[in-house]
This record gives structure tokens, sequence and C-alpha cells, in this order.
């Protein structure tokens, strides 16, 4: 178990040993008489021992990718390490940068402006043979990218990457669970992070996984893959936020449940200007009502009501997770 501590007290802080134990900082290019880039150091480890400090590994790394706790949009926070066995072939942090090991020396992977964590580091190690190699990754692999730009799960997969070991789901409709998709039937191994380093991970990243369940704004767009959460979306202000469900009807249509308040639908009306007193369209009112795309939906609570015009509904297909699209606008009291 010698390794392990190693990895703690080591390269999570940012400091690696060398087989003499003596830690030697990252950061800059470090000349060593062997490569210091290893758990173990000449002990031997279990290899769920090696995966486990590979993944809290990443989960730290993560813990550098910057916060901006004013934007309405918030990136996600992911970090990625490659390991060799035991050996860390290198790691990279979303929006900060990274490091790869090249012989006995580490070299620094600067920011890769607009990078996804994956695709900086796999171009950093271009030139590498990762066939043997584990990738651990803290949000799942994106697959689908606007633009030029392949996804990450496809580089993964080109690269050549053996198996991969991923913390949490993305819960965009347009991942939600697809790289496990690609990479099975690549025949690539997939493993999930341990519960305590997903729920680490997933604390550190929870602005942008709180965007898919939640939108705390008056008038927003949102969308969402209504299968998931038990196909809640909460609306609004905390304190005062409208809990809306959402169930499966046809492919360009949708059932808004309440239970408790009851929802109706602002017949005829395509815009919210159109609605003039939310409360009239309650003379017609029913804990479900079956939404067609471009017609708008009132949902009550005790502060106010919410206008939600849905957009686009898609069912879940081979290839695709389900999306609700909607815009909505909050009206308080
Ligand atoms: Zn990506």
């Amino acid at each position: 178990m010698r390794g392990i501590s190693l990895v703690r007290a080591g390269c999570i802080v940012g400091r690696i040993f060398a087989p003499s134990c003596r830690p030697m900082r990252l950061g800059r290019r470090v000349s060593t008489r062997r490569s210091t880039y290893c758990l173990s150091s000449g002990t031997s480890l279990r290899m769920t021992d090696i995966h486990y400090n590979f993944a809290r590994l990443a989960v730290d790394k993560a813990k550098l990718c910057p916060v901006d706790p004013s934007s309405k949009n918030p990136l996600p926070r992911v970090a990625v390490v490659i390991a060799d066995g035991d050996r860390l072939v290198g790691w990279y942090a979303k929006g900060h940068g990274g490091e790869v090991a090249q012989g006995p020396n580490v070299i620094t992977i600067p920011l890769v402006k607009n990078a996804h964590a994956e695709q900086a580091l796999l171009e950093a190690l271009a030139q590498q043979d990762l066939s043997t190699t584990t990738a651990y990754v803290t949000l799942e692999p994106c697959t689908k990218r606007k633009g030029k730009t392949a996804c990450c799960a496809d580089l993964l997969v080109a690269a050549g990457i053996k198996e991969i070991h991923v913390g949490n789901i993305d819960p965009n409709p347009d991942v939600g669970a697809l790289a496990w998709k690609t990479f099975f039937a690549e025949g690539i191994k997939v493993r999930d992070f341990p519960p305590d380093l997903r729920n680490e991970a997933a604390r550190d990243n929870q602005a942008f996984l709180g965007k898919f369940r939640a939108t705390p704004s008056i008038e927003d767009g949102a969308s969402f893959d209504y299968t998931t959460n038990g196909g809640a979306r909460v609306l609004g202000s905390a304190g005062r936020e409208f809990k809306t469900w959402w169930t499966e009807c046809n492919d360009r249509s949708i059932y808004a449940v309440d239970h408790q308040h009851n929802v109706s639908i602002a017949k005829n009306c395509t815009t919210f200007n159109q609605v003039d007193d939310p409360g009239r369209w309650f003379e017609d009112q029913h804990y479900s009502k079956k939404v067609n795309e471009g017609e708008i939906v009132i949902f009550r609570n005790e502060y106010g009501y919410a206008l939600v015009k849905v957009s686009h509904v898609r069912k879940a297909t081979q290839a695709t997770n389900a999306e609700l699209n909607f815009r909505f606008q909050i009206r308080y009291f």
C-alpha cells in the first residue's frame, strides 16, 4: 500500500516522488535518473488500487478547472488522466492546462483555449502509442460537438485507448450515457469511478450538472432529457421555484404534469404576450395536459405562474436521448 500513500501525498497535491521518495515539483521540466511518473515506485500495487489512485488524481486535477459563479451557463469542470498500468502518462484539466511525461521529463501542456480536456491531452500525446493505456475522466466524454472538432468519445477511440474509467454521466441530452454506447461498440472496457469519487466529482461540478435540473431565472430557455431525474425540471428563483414534471407522449408532444397545483394550456396562444391573465386558463385545468410543439402550458404555485412554451420534443431513439426544449416566462404575483 506504499504506492497509495505516495500518490496521495505526492501527485494529488501537485508533486511526485522519485524512486528515492524525494518529492519533486511538477509544473516545470524535471530531470530524473529514472521515470518518476510511477505510482508504485518499485513496489507492486493491486490493479484496483492503481485505478482508484488515478481516478482520485483526476478528481483532484478537476478542482483546478476555473469556476465562474456569475455565469448563467456554467461550463463543465473536467479532468482526464491517462496511465499505462501504474505509470502516469499525462493529465489535463479543462480551462487550466496539464502535464505529460516524456521520458524522464515532465512537460507542461499550456492551457488550450476552448479545448475539452480529453482533446487537449490527446493532442499532446499524438505521437505516443496509447494502445495499452487507461483513461480516467471525471465527466463522461462528449459524443457530439458543434463545428469540425471531433467529439471526445471518438477521439479516445481513435487514440486506441484500451480502457476508460468514467466519473459522472453528462446530463446534457446530446451526451447522457451515449459515450458508453460508443465505447462498448468499439470493444473498449468501461468502468465507473468508485461512488465516493463520483460524488466528489459531482460536488465539484455542481454548477454544470445542476443546470440540467433547474434554471433559476425569470425568463429563459432550457433543454433536458425528460426521461432522467423523474422528468422533473425546476424553474424560477430558489424559494419560489416551480417544480414541473414531464412524461412521454408522442414525438412532437409531451405531457406536462403537476399533481399538486394542476396545469392548463393557453389555448391558441403562441407568444407569452398573448397570455394576458394566466389565471383565466385555469378554468380548464387538470393534473396532466398534453402539450404540442409550439403550445404554451401554464404551471401555477402559491407565488405565481410559469408559462412554458414547448419548442421541441424528441423521443429517445437508438442513437439519441429523449429531449424537451422549451422557453419559459415566470410571472410572480
Ligand atoms: Zn469533449
